[in-house]
């Protein structure tokens, strides 16, 4: 995938090698057909990628794959079941990396694009974690959850099918139904009652020994395999023995692939890590991989596609409690400090422009509103306010100076900012405030369960800030969530890095509350 001695030719691309992948991916599609590599949708990713990719496609993938181990990463912090954790992470998976299956109605070209991207993304990643201890276990981690998601989303038939074509790193192999039926009783007697807890909380029934033995025979696909591979199920006795094999049901199959997946990676990650010096020549990669392991949440949302609450965002109403009722911590905070002291110094002034524009606030009206909250109090009058910070504010949108078109700062960038001091108001409450201050903001969005303060506190004590703060979305939206929750649908709970995510999913969540009511109050009209 990466070259291990600089381009020769000029202009350090040379795509137009007829040898080469086509920046298209369309066209890399025609030229090359890579079945083996690309045969199943779920991968060991066992052989390195070696055809070229463009560098826009080398930080986009890994970016999009990032975006799915950081919501894998929330997950396991605010203890989520292994289920909501699927829920979670099944329609960011649909977003940033479908994966459709062989027999699906997607042409092959976009088949194996798909493919491509999973593959190489995975090995792009590697290169970003394989640098420490710790960056290696959360990545090994993360990406096994992936891979059990992936497993389970699997067709019965692919996923036999990827046992088979893996078949030469475990040796497996599937019995027949004659031998099922043949050792049904003994498959029974080993596996019988992990299976009928299964099969209950599937159908809704307490099952016989018999209907569930039927079950089996019908269901099950069972593997063998040498009975030194299953150490841990031999000894919870989940497994029947037979002549130095063991015998191993569909469910307890995905345990075996997941730890066979984490022990490879774990090894070739140390590996890679050991090769890294040889890429360090590669003065266009480097970068791209120091900033994507640089912080683990450090990627831009971006607001600009989530401008349908904007027509309702004024002068006027940002000082609302309808409005600010959405805003993240950090916000309010900086907000309150302006109203309240008619003031706010430089990294404020940035950090709570930037989100205002964010939110939907014009240019004119975030004058009308500076100008008002600084010259409220008397202290300045409206001349000294445009000589001194008009420019500043039309600096913020790219009107003076070098033009630049700001986005709102994510989470990651504000606590790299240096921290406040005593007359400041910027940066990131979760990581600045006091016990006693945080608790008193967590008592006025209505956090007071002590077990809710306590695991709000355990994430601040971790320099979990991301996380506490999606913790307290989660607890003040409670009724919302569970309201607009349908079995087996996940409504949107991701990790919230940036406060304009924040404020733009509240402003949803109270929009589809709203629509439901609506349809409520309609239905019981018309009866
Ligand atoms: Fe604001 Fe991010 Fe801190 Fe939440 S975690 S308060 S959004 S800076």
């Amino acid at each position: 995938m990466f070259r291990q001695v600089k381009r020769k030719t000029a202009g350090r691309r040379n795509f137009e090698d007829k040898n080469n992948f086509s920046s298209s991916p369309s066209s890399s599609v025609i030229q090359y057909s890579l079945p083996k590599l690309f045969s199943s949708r779920l991968s060991f990713y066992d052989l390195p990628p070696t055809e070229e990719i463009t560098l826009e496609e080398f930080e986009k993938w890994a970016i999009d794959r990032l975006k799915i181990l950081i919501e894998i990463e929330s997950c396991i912090a605010r203890t989520k079941t292994p289920q909501d954790t699927e829920l979670a992470i099944k329609p960011l998976l649909l977003k940033f990396m479908p994966l459709s299956s062989n027999g699906a109605a997607a042409d092959e070209a976009v088949i194996i694009q798909e493919r491509m991207k999973d593959y190489y993304s995975h090995f792009i990643l590697r290169l970003v974690f394989c640098r420490s201890e710790d960056l290696r276990r959360k990545f090994i981690k993360n990406e096994t959850i992936l891979f059990r998601i992936r497993y389970n989303m699997l067709q019965p038939r692919e996923q036999r099918e990827f046992v088979e074509l893996n078949s030469y790193k475990l040796p497996w192999s599937y019995i027949s139904s004659k031998e099922k039926e043949e050792l049904i009783d003994s498959l029974f007697a080993a596996s019988g009652n992990i299976l009928k807890q299964y099969y209950n909380l599937e159908c809704g029934l307490a099952l016989n020994n018999d209907q569930v033995k039927q079950r089996m025979i019908m269901k099950e696909n069972f593997i063998k395999l040498p009975f030194e591979k299953l150490n841990q199920l031999v000894s919870n006795r989940s497994v029947y023995l037979h002549k130095g094999y063991g015998y191993l049901p569909t469910s307890l199959q995905l345990n075996l692939l997941a730890a066979e997946f984490s022990e490879n990676l774990n090894q070739i990650l140390i590996r890679t890590f050991q090769a890294i010096p040889r890429l360090e020549e590669d003065d266009r990669l480097i970068p791209l991989l120091n900033s994507l392991s640089k912080n683990f949440a450090n990627f831009q949302y971006d607001s600009e596609e989530n401008s349908e609450f904007t027509s309702d965002i004024n002068a006027i109403t940002i000082t609302s409690k309808k409005i600010m009722s959405h805003y993240p911590l950090c916000a309010t905070h900086l907000q309150r400090g302006l109203m309240t002291t008619s003031h706010l110094r430089y990294n404020g002034r940035q950090q709570l422009g930037i989100f205002l524009k964010g939110i939907g606030l014009n240019v004119d009206e975030a004058l009308k509103f500076w100008s008002q909250q600084f010259t409220k109090n008397g202290k300045l009058t409206l001349d000294s306010f445009n000589k001194e910070y008009k420019y500043n504010i039309r600096h913020q949108y790219g009107l003076e100076g070098a033009r630049i078109n700001y986005r709102p700062w994510d989470c990651a960038t504000i606590l790299s900012k240096p921290k406040p001091s005593s007359k400041e108001f910027h940066g990131c409450p979760y990581r600045d405030f006091s016990l006693q201050q945080l608790k008193q903001a967590l008592d006025e969005r209505g956090i007071t369960n002590q077990q809710d303060i306590n695991s709000i506190m355990d994430n601040v004590e971790n320099h979990e800030y991301t996380i506490a703060c999606t913790r307290v979305f989660e607890l003040s939206h409670q009724r919302e969530l569970i309201a607009l929750n349908k079995p087996g649908q996940s409504i949107q709970q991701e990790h919230i890095n940036h406060p304009n995510l924040y404020f733009d999913r509240s402003r949803k969540l109270e929009r589809d509350m709203q629509k439901k009511e609506e349809v409520m109050t309609e239905g019981s009209t018309q009866r």
